[in-house]
């Protein structure tokens, strides 16, 4: 076990409480359950897993009329797969923009040859109903709308279920990236009408990198049979048809990261279900903003749209850049730099994965200390 111990004091030289952006902690049922030898993924036993833990996921996404996909990638893997999969190319898509995550989106569309009309808000600020009704009045023609559920360099929450309504009542497809919403943040696939909504393993859930889930609906797959241009990895017809025939996915799966998820899902459950867990994230967050709050700073969202999953915080006066970040991982805290144009402004606190009450106290304190030393006055 020596080499394990010399790749440890590599990649972490000392304990770290994490508060990232992901990824984040994981539960410690996740990694011991993830050290298991590896198997056929054409087994068995191997299908039994891969279904089981679709099932749960489909049922905490409340997706039974959708088709919840496990695939190997990171969640952007999906936001390219909406792209090439239910837009011809050359066809128009309605991005909305709250923050870097959502001119991700528009990269995808564009790099992929189908042609964004941007509908953009101040950093801070959320994309209300009406004025997704008001582009989409504007631009009938688009094939379907993006969505930022929550943007996680603003810690901007979106209306989700307003804005679905909005974009189904028009006729368009909704996609939405709830990489760090899913798992934290409400997502009722069926009944708010959303057509593709994905996200990755290392954020809410708290499991390790390596594996993205998305919940498709029927009407994607039917558009995807008049796209030949799908590409092979993203291919979203192969990667169904794999799922129904065998419950595994056509290139090999990451098996570890899939019984990671398997393993959260049960901690759920076992929590009492979807509704006390989001409690329980919904709690975190607030106990995290009240103790910034109580240190004086200021919150950078537009109250009422606040994040479940991540805190972002503006300087105090007097600080640039990442200098509480750097204060913060010399005490063994890392949290999250300020991302994209606020990067000098802000600094992030992120809430996800494996956080106790203590390590928020604890934070607090150390945080408290920090800006102290730096002669921040309350
Ligand atoms: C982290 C994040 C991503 C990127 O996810 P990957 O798994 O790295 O592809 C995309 N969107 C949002 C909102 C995120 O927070």
């Amino acid at each position: 076990m020596d080499v394990v111990k010399e790749v440890e004091k590599i990649a972490w030289p000392k304990p770290m409480k994490l508060f990232t952006a992901g990824p984040v902690a994981c539960f410690p049922e996740v990694l011991e359950a993830m050290k298991i030898q590896m198997f056929s993924h054409r087994s068995k036993e191997y299908q039994e897993i891969h279904k089981d833990t679709t099932l749960r996921l489909a049922k905490f996404l409340e997706a039974e009329k959708s088709t919840v996909l496990l695939i190997p990638s990171s969640g952007t893997g999906f936001m390219e797969a909406s792209v090439r999969n239910a837009v011809p190319p050359g066809g128009k898509v309605l991005v909305t923009v709250i923050g870097e995550f959502g001119n991700r989106y528009r990269e995808a569309v564009e790099r992929n040859g189908r042609k964004p009309i941007v509908l953009e808000k101040p950093l801070g600020k959320p994309v209300l109903p009406e004025e997704l009704d008001d582009a989409l009045k504007k631009n009938p023609d688009v094939e379907a709308v993006t969505i930022t559920y929550n943007e996680t360099s603003t810690g901007v929450l979106n209306p989700l279920k307003e804005l679905a309504k909005v974009a189904k009542e028009r006729g368009k497809m909704v996609f939405v990236d709830a990489v760090s919403a899913m798992g934290a943040a409400d997502i009722k696939v069926d009944a708010w009408g959303i057509d593709l909504v994905f996200s990755s393993s290392q954020k809410a859930f708290g499991v390790p990198p390596g594996l993205a889930m998305a919940a498709v609906s029927e009407a994607v797959f039917e558009r995807a049979k008049n796209i030949p241009e799908r590409g092979l990895y993203f291919d979203l017809l192969e990667i169904k048809d794999v799922l129904v025939k065998q419950w595994s996915t056509p290139t090999t799966p990451p098996m570890p990261q899939i019984i990671g998820l398997n393993v959260v899902l049960r901690i759920i459950e076992r929590m009492g279900g979807k509704e006390a867990w989001l409690k329980m994230y919904a709690e975190r967050a607030e106990k995290i903003r009240r103790g910034a709050l109580n240190l004086g700073l200021r919150l950078f969202a537009e109250p009422g749209y606040y994040s479940p999953t991540i805190t972002v915080i503006y300087n105090p006066p007097g600080i640039k850049g990442p200098i509480i970040y750097e204060e913060l991982r010399k005490r063994g805290f890392e949290i999250a730099k300020g991302y994209g144009k606020v990067k000098d402004e802000t600094f992030r606190i992120g809430h996800m994965g494996y956080i106790t009450d203590e390590d928020i106290n604890l934070l607090f304190k150390n945080l408290e200390e920090v800006l102290k030393s730096l002669g921040v006055k309350k």
